[in-house]
């Protein structure tokens, strides 16, 4: 096992992602100890059941001797816990995040700042559609990109302690880009943000649609649908959070894409039969691109056939 990058970290909300980064800093290596706060008493308990780390029953506990404080909580919450650890941690420690907006996170953060700790926001590309501690894997990070959104500070104590971010991040088997905060907003607005909007609003159209029997929607769903259902599963306060504290580029994208499909519907509407080849083939080669860039596996539909067996646990 190689030598721990951080001797002790603390995870502040317990759920899917600070359960994963317990897990694999466990399983890898890359902290000595793992100490863990969740504003749930039973999410606390069940961490503690699921032999996360060090369950501690209150924030300052959890903080107050790491050397890093990672902040795993939805982004509406960020400020109010950021500012509320701070005054816990000791000097020099870094505090960073996870969070899937990171201008607002920044914001946030550098608000809570005292001056005597750095602040690294982060956020890992990696998810699932699933919440909670039980939903953690240790594995979740490994050859998934990490976007460090550093401030501006040059000083050696902060250069020295991206470093030591990074380092823990690769641990966990991530590949970490370093970016700035807006560019990682417009960037993610069209990669996961505007997909979960389809996905969300796909999935509602289907089952506010008077002519189509819901039964039949479930039914029949593997005809695209359920690929859009699993993403449309995620967690609702997360994904409220994302939208509203990532307004502007989602906004941004948003137009584009209703444009983009006005002249779809148009083509469809005018039997233009070229136009749509030319886009749908298009779309082929981005899926080309990404299966190349490692990013997904080529197998036929995501190397899930067969079917799992009615009442099979797969
Ligand atoms: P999650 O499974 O719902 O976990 C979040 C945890 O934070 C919950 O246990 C929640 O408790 C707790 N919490 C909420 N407010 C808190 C507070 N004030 N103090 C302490 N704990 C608090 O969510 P997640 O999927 O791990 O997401 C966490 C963060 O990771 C979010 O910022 C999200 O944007 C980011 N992220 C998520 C994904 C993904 O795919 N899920 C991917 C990358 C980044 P309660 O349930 O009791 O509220």
């Amino acid at each position: 096992m190689p030598e721990p990058v951080f001797s002790s970290i603390a995870i502040v909300g317990a759920g899917l992602i600070g359960a994963s980064i317990a897990r694999a800093a466990g399983e890898y290596g890359a902290a000595g100890s793992v100490s863990l706060y969740d504003a749930s008493d039973d999410v606390r308990r069940r961490a503690g059941e699921l032999g996360l780390g060090e369950v501690a029953e209150t924030l300052e506990a959890a903080v107050a001797e790491a050397d890093c404080v990672i902040l795993c909580v939805p982004v509406g919450a960020l400020s109010a816990v950021a500012a509320a650890t701070v005054p816990h941690m000791k000097a020099g420690a870094i505090l960073t995040d996870v969070g899937s907006v990171k201008g607002e996170a920044a914001v946030a953060l550098a608000a809570a700042g005292d001056g005597r700790v750095h602040i690294i926001p982060g956020h890992p590309i990696a998810g699932t559609e699933q919440s909670g501690p039980e939903a953690g894997f240790a594995s979740l990070f490994k050859g998934a990109w990490h976007i460090l959104t550093p401030g501006n500070d040059t000083s050696d104590g902060y250069m020295a302690a991206v470093d030591a971010l990074t380092r823990f991040w690769q641990a966990l088997g991530a590949k970490v880009e370093t970016m700035d905060a807006a560019r990682h907003d417009r960037v993610l607005a069209i990669t996961s943000h505007l997909p979960h909007l389809i996905a969300f609003n796909i999935v509602s159209t289907a089952f506010d649609m008077e002519t189509v029997e819901q039964g039949e929607v479930v039914k029949y769903s593997a005809g695209g649908f359920r690929d859009f259902t699993r993403i449309a599963a995620s967690d609702p306060v997360m994904w409220r959070d994302v939208f509203l504290n990532n307004k502007d580029a989602v906004l941004e994208c948003l137009g584009r894409f209703s444009e983009d499909l006005a002249a779809l519907q148009r083509a469809i509407r005018w039997g233009d039969g070229d136009m749509l080849m030319r886009e749908f083939s298009r779309a082929r080669t981005i899926r080309k691109a990404i299966i190349d860039a490692g990013q997904d596996s080529g197998a036929v539909n995501f190397g899930r056939n067969p079917l799992p067996e009615p009442g099979s646990e797969a």
